[in-house]
């Protein structure tokens, strides 16, 4: 049945239950869509693409503005690249030091009904930016945890980059399938050992309620380690090496977090902590097996930062806004370009300063005493009615919302846009 004064594209929009004010057709029937956030919890469902893109200009921009890295690696591969600190691992050497880049990353394509997700817009945004500065800058879609994906990398990297002198593994999932095996994985965040009672803010009604994790069993410790720990890294480095594409002197990162002591039993002691136990574990064993080429192995133990990842931990949000707003005041206040920045200027030089366990530490001004003593003081305090007064939870919203492009100055977020947008993907 169709509706009198509508196009047919209208109507086979309407046939898919779709509503015409959120999306219809030009007049040259190119797809258009007004695109609003749908939140959903911890995860928003739409996406802008021009406010993907004006987030991933601001992060060029700003490492523009920087002085260009000394001896910065030329070219990159980054598992993960299309959000959080895997998109500002791919910008940071891209734009301070013209490298050559191959993003690996898992995901949502847009289509005619529906807005792609925002990893998928920043990528488009990236390799259009780094083009337009005449670098390579090419993108694989797949779940990087199985062997076609690494085989398809290899391939590319012999293709077009010949080698490459810096591998990031900045992957966040919650599961795996063994590439072996065929066997599902699914990571969890929980406690070990003991229940974990905590203050937690709910985002959706800026409350701040208590929360209950019963501790994890043995079975939910060892599939977290499986997802979230070193062996996929460890895989692909084993694979990158046999294939002989990894250039002399390389370096390759995947980063960790330690945090305050106060979400220590859902993170460093949890279900996850004991992942990052395995990743550090795998560290040992990358740098051993890359002695040969005098590689070199890191685990960058990065600060608290809004992401699609962290905003999915219980407790982080609530202490990233008590922290964000300290760290504001001091005028120390990070985002993952600014990290990621400091990472590849300062720590990843020929004599890099680690801690006692080996490890970068760019987590340094979060972890600084009087931060965290701040920190605590105000978690004993904080509660729903002075939770804006307390904290930067207005700043953690934002921040949440430009994950996903909403909220970004210059964006005509009441205008159609279209939510196509290209990526130059490896087939
Ligand atoms: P994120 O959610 O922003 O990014 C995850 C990336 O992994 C995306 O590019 C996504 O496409 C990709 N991905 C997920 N599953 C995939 C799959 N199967 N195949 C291919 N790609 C896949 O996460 P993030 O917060 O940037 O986390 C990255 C790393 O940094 C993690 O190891 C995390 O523990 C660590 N870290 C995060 C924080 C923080 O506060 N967010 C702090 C310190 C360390």
């Amino acid at each position: 049945m169709f509706r009198s004064g509508i196009t047919r594209p209208e109507q086979t929009l309407l046939n898919k239950g779709l509503e015409l004010s959120d999306n219809c057709y030009n007049n040259d029937a190119t797809f258009i869509m007004i695109i609003s956030p749908k939140i959903r919890g911890f995860i928003c469902t739409t996406a802008h693409p021009d406010g993907c893109e004006a987030h991933v200009r601001q992060q060029v921009e700003y490492v523009q503005k920087q002085p260009p890295i000394e001896d910065c690696p030329k070219k990159v591969l980054v598992i993960g690249s299309s959000t959080g600190y895997g998109l500002a691992s791919r910008i940071v050497p891209a734009f301070a030091g013209q490298a050559d880049t191959l993003g690996v990353f898992f995901e949502r394509q847009p289509n005619d009904r529906k807005s792609g997700s925002s990893g998928w817009y920043n990528s488009a945004a990236f390799e259009s930016m780094a083009k337009d500065q005449g670098l390579y800058a090419r993108s694989i879609n797949g779940d990087a945890f199985s062997k076609e994906i690494k085989d398809q990398a290899i391939k590319e990297i012999k293709e077009s980059m010949g080698q490459v002198d810096c591998v990031i593994y900045s992957l966040a999932s919650p599961r795996r399938q063994d590439p072996d095996t065929g066997d599902i994985y699914k990571s969890c965040l929980k406690p070990i050992g003991t229940t974990y009672t905590q203050k937690t803010v709910n985002t959706d009604k800026a409350e701040v309620e208590e929360i209950t994790i019963e501790p994890a069993n043995e079975d939910e410790i060892n599939q977290t380690v499986k997802v979230m720990g070193g062996e996929d890294w460890e895989l692909w480095m084993n694979a990158l090496s046999e294939a002989g594409v990894l250039a002399p002197s390389i370096t390759t990162l995947a980063y960790s977090y330690i945090g305050p002591e106060l979400t220590w039993s859902v993170y460093k002691d949890g279900t996850i902590g004991r992942a990052k136990i395995h990743l550090e574990e795998s560290c040992r064993r990358i740098n051993e097996k890359l002695a040969s080429l005098e590689g070199r192995a890191f685990v960058s133990v990065n600060k608290a930062v809004v992401t699609q990842a962290s905003s999915a931990i219980p407790v982080v949000p609530l202490y990233i806004s008590v922290l964000f707003k300290k760290m504001k005041e001091e005028g120390i206040h990070e985002d993952c370009i600014e990290q990621i920045h400091r990472l590849f200027s300062d720590r990843l030089t020929s004599d890099p300063k680690l801690d006692s366990s080996n490890r970068i530490r760019i987590d340094d001004w979060e972890m600084r005493e009087d931060i965290q003593q701040s920190v605590a003081d105000t978690w004993e305090n904080i509660n729903t009615e002075n939770l804006k007064e307390l904290s930067d939870f207005e700043g953690y919203q934002k921040d949440f919302l430009k994950l996903f492009g909403f909220g970004l100055d210059g964006v005509n977020y009441d205008a159609e846009t279209d939510p196509l947008r290209e990526i130059d993907l490896v087939d």
